[in-house]
């Protein structure tokens, strides 16, 4: 089983996708990580974000052995990734890890903005999970604050809705719900309410 878990930033998609790799007993990976990873890469070797040849360098010899969690997490990393997201030479050198991990045998389940239109079009369930942006806004608000950034929760509402932007109108693979997702909209679900729902859909899928 492939399940494929789409959406924008602090959506829910992560928490979602780990709980229902845990309950499936499928692999997960978390995509994002890979476009963090590359603009992290970006920065620390002082590439022009708009070179896209260098760029594309970068995310093909990404060591994920090394990739620091907690850097990648950043706000910086975040506004990066999404950057180089947006080079076509970028998705392609992170295309085939991505392939690869979804066709694995017994299944696996990805998260992302394309994971239900490109990178597993074929996949047996899709999901595209949502919430209103001031919510989202103030989760990735309270999670980096969690971590010792200082960020006001205007600029980070504002970065939200740059980086919404950024994602959904750029020409390759934008973020956008396959046709044959299931949305999920977490805005006033709780956490364990969001899984719930999100398991009783997978099975629901499964057995149609
Ligand atoms: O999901 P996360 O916030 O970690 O993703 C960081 C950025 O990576 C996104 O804003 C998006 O630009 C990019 N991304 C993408 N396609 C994916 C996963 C992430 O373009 N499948």
């Amino acid at each position: 089983m492939i399940i494929a878990v789409d959406g924008p930033l602090a959506s829910g998609k992560g928490t979602i996708a780990r709980a229902l790799a845990a309950h499936f007993k499928l692999p997960y990976l978390d995509t994002g990580s890979l476009y963090r990873a590359t603009g992290v890469a970006v920065i620390d070797a002082g590439i022009d974000p708009t070179d896209e040849a260098a760029c594309a360098r970068a995310a093909r010899t990404l060591d994920l052995a090394t990739i620091d969690e907690a850097r990648i997490r950043t706000a910086e990393a975040g506004a990066m990734a999404s950057r180089v997201a947006a080079l076509p030479a970028v998705r392609e050198a992170l295309y085939e890890l991505q392939r690869d991990f979804a066709t694995r045998p017994g299944g696996a389940i990805l998260d992302g903005r394309d994971i239900g239109t490109v990178i597993c079009p074929d996949a047996d369930v899709k999901l595209y999970i949502t919430a209103d942006t001031e919510t989202r806004a103030r989760r990735r608000w309270s999670e980096l604050k969690a971590g010792g950034e200082t960020i006001s929760l205007e600029d980070m509402l504002a970065q939200t809705r740059e980086r919404d932007l950024r994602d959904a109108e750029r020409a390759d693979a934008p973020m956008r719900p396959a046709e044959d997702a299931t949305l999920l909209d977490t805005s006033s679900l709780s956490i364990d309410a969001a899984v719930t729902e999100a398991v009783a859909i997978v099975e629901k899928r499964q057995k149609a």
